[in-house]
């Protein structure tokens, strides 16, 4: 969710009140706060109890820590570019660093300060776009609200390698009002609301710590199959990152290993292209995004895998965004698609959430891979109920069966 607000419509007032405000903060011309105001408003007022600042190489985060939910607005400066966001009836804790180096291309610096007596003013020193940062905010248990600001490759798209530039949108990314019916209308895949009707629905409490293989039935069509598995990202890259600050890498790491059990229950070879918190390439974190990419596709392909299946979760602006994706290689084969679609399809079956079908795409290792291939996006992390689930046990087992069977059926003739 992206709060913007332009104070004045006017153009040319809008630049002299954007320089005014500019000037007023490099200058430092804050109002003054006496210390008895002060005292009086803090009690009802929210504390800003932390900035804090990630940077991967796609992605800067600034997160501000609340003590409650507050209000924000965002204001967008050109020339230099800032992105200030107020944050209204909060005061800041003295021991914060008014001001933080990023140095990320996104985003080179942050400043902190107390504008006037109720509001304090973030100000991230950004050329960025306007597709290419988004700011929301998110209530939580441990940091009762925060104020989130990603700045760089928003969405799921950053991290295939496809090499796109920064400001290039991605079309098949949803968008924040619409996306949804839009991408049901488009779907191909049909939504299977029916859930199975074995014991899928029986584990999502006190879940038996069984082999899934002895409590689901048998996958045939398996047996002496190489399958290619990709857990995406790992090691310095850790993808997206949850309201709760899950990682996709980690995800995406016990969701591939838990499909690698059920397959091989099922009596198929599987090739992993990574088993732990690693980068996959042998220059580690010092490859660059396709040298990464493509030691993962090396691996599937020296193997002569029969399939490739790379997996990912989502991650959009919008909160609400939730469901799964089936990717294929825009000019890959037909087969390539029927995977997408089989595994988007069981996918969607077992965690009953929303279909957004199998879509076309460049990603790199859809691209690379000479096998029959796909890039299932589970979920959205960035949902916090997709978030929870895919960080339970039963979520994961769910995904990892629901991925299994889509193989499965892949290989069914
Ligand atoms: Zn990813």
């Amino acid at each position: 969710m992206v709060k913007r607000v332009i104070p004045m419509s006017n153009g040319r007032f809008r630049y002299l009140f954007s320089l005014l405000l500019l000037l007023t903060f490099v200058l430092g011309t804050a109002m003054p706060v006496s210390a008895a105001d002060f005292s009086e408003r803090v009690g009802s007022m929210a504390k800003i109890a932390g900035v804090r600042v990630g940077a991967t190489g796609n992605r800067v985060r600034v997160v501000v820590d609340a003590t409650k939910p507050v209000e924000y607005k965002t204001m967008v400066l050109k020339e230099p570019g800032r992105i200030i966001i107020d944050i209204k009836g909060a005061w800041l804790d003295p021991g914060i660093a008014r001001e933080t180096d990023i140095g990320s291309r996104f985003a080179s610096k942050v400043r902190v300060g107390q504008y006037d007596p109720e509001t304090v003013r973030v100000v991230v020193h950004s050329e960025v776009k306007k597709e290419n940062f988004a700011v929301f905010g998110f209530a939580g248990e441990e940091i009762p609200y925060r104020v989130v600001m990603d700045f760089g490759k928003l969405g799921g798209n950053d991290e295939y390698g496809s090499g796109d530039e920064i400001s290039q949108a991605d079309p098949n990314r949803p968008e924040e009002k619409d996306g949804d019916d839009e991408t049901e209308k488009g779907s191909p895949a049909k939504p299977e609301p029916e859930p199975k009707s074995d014991d899928d629905n029986k584990d999502d409490e006190g879940k038996k710590d069984e082999s899934p293989s002895t409590q689901k039935k048998k996958l045939p069509g398996l047996k002496g199959k190489i399958i290619a598995i990709d857990p995406g990202h790992g090691g310095c890259d850790p993808g997206a990152i949850g309201p709760t600050g899950v990682t996709e890498k980690s995800v995406t790491l016990r969701i591939s290993m838990e499909v690698k059990k059920i397959l091989e229950a099922a009596g198929a070879k599987v090739i992993m292209t990574r088993t732990s918190d690693v980068e996959v390439s042998p220059k580690k974190e010092k490859a660059s995004d396709i040298e990464e990419l493509q030691a993962r596709c090396d691996i599937a392909n020296k193997a002569k895998a029969d399939v490739f299946v790379c997996i990912h979760m989502d991650s959009f602006s919008s909160r609400e965004a939730r469901g799964a994706t089936g990717y294929y290689y825009s000019k890959g084969t037909a087969s390539s698609r029927r995977l997408a679609s089989l595994v988007q399809a069981s996918v969607v079956r077992q965690l009953n959430t929303q279909s957004r079908g199998a879509k076309s795409c460049n990603f790199y290792v859809v691209r690379k891979t000479r096998m029959p291939a796909t890039l299932v996006e589970i979920a959205f992390l960035s949902n916090a109920s997709e978030e929870k689930l895919l960080t339970s046990a039963a979520g994961v087992q769910k995904a990892a069966q629901g991925v299994a069977d889509g193989i499965a059926e892949f290989f069914k003739k």
